[in-house]
């Protein structure tokens, strides 16, 4: 008899937050679940990893850790340390917020994940996209279809599957659609407040996100009511502009 599969659980919104709570409770439906989180909030922390204090990973409960790091730590203690064995699969999540478009390099929640596919582990990160009245359990049924089909059938190498779902109840999901990354910019992105003293201080992340990137992009998906699926890699190269920059360094010399 083949063991069941485990699966390491993690997140950016902590080890406490609902959306880990729903992720790791729906998955054990698949196999053994081991989460391994950061003991606070880490999201917008994108891939950092901590090298210059040390990591603590306490046992809080049965098969449920808290690290105080990062989610890249937590996979990498995970997996290196914590696991009696490799996982079949590592899913990150579920993040309170979407993650789309350029702001998926600033997330912990997708690398996570990204950590997860270096080790060469499947990885995959949920989000859902909302602010109130989240629909977690609903999402982490979703979870639970999108992790079956990776544990049956595995992922191409170097790439991680990034997952948004709409704030809806199953039913009104329209179904899944692959895309690609979309375009954000924000709109009065960093506010100048002064404190009591009369210094200036800026707040970041309060602005008004402006997507673009037309129809087949992650957002156009969430925005229609279907659960974007977008296959990430993180050869972060730009193929096509290898010949244009290798020719325009061609007549550059490093001598005066
Ligand atoms: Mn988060």
């Amino acid at each position: 008899m083949t063991p069941e599969p485990l699966i390491l659980v993690t997140n950016d919104d902590g080890v406490h937050a609902p959306g880990i709570i729903a992720l790791a409770k729906a998955l054990r439906s698949l196999g053994e679940v081991v989460v391994v989180a950061p003991d606070r909030e880490q999201s917008a922390v994108g891939h950092a990893l901590t090298m210059h204090r040390p990591l603590y990973c306490d046992p809080l409960r049965d098969g449920v850790f808290g690290v105080n790091g990062t989610p890249t730590d937590c996979v990498a203690i995970a997996v290196k340390k914590v696991l009696s064995r490799k996982p079949s699969l590592v899913v990150s999540g579920i993040n309170r917020g979407g993650n789309l478009g350029d702001d998926i390099t600033y997330s912990g929640t997708v690398s996570a994940a990204l950590e997860g596919t270096l080790l060469g582990i499947p990885s995959v990160a949920v989000s859902l996209d909302g602010d109130v009245h989240l629909h977690y359990s609903d999402a982490g049924k979703v979870a639970i279809r999108i992790a079956r089909y990776v544990l049956t059938k595995g992922l191409p190498a170097n790439t991680l599957l990034n997952v948004n779902v709409p704030n809806l109840p199953l039913p009104e999901l329209k179904g899944f659609r692959v895309t690609r990354q979309g375009k954000r910019t924000y709109d009065g992105d960093i506010r100048v407040v002064e404190d009591p003293r009369g210094r200036p201080h800026y707040w970041q992340g309060g602005g008004r996100p402006v997507w673009s990137g037309g129809l087949e992009t992650d957002i156009h998906a969430v925005m229609e009511g279907y659960v974007s699926v977008t296959p990430v890699r993180y050869d972060l190269t730009n193929y096509e502009v290898l010949k244009e920059v290798q020719s325009g360094l061609s007549g550059i010399s490093l001598e005066e």
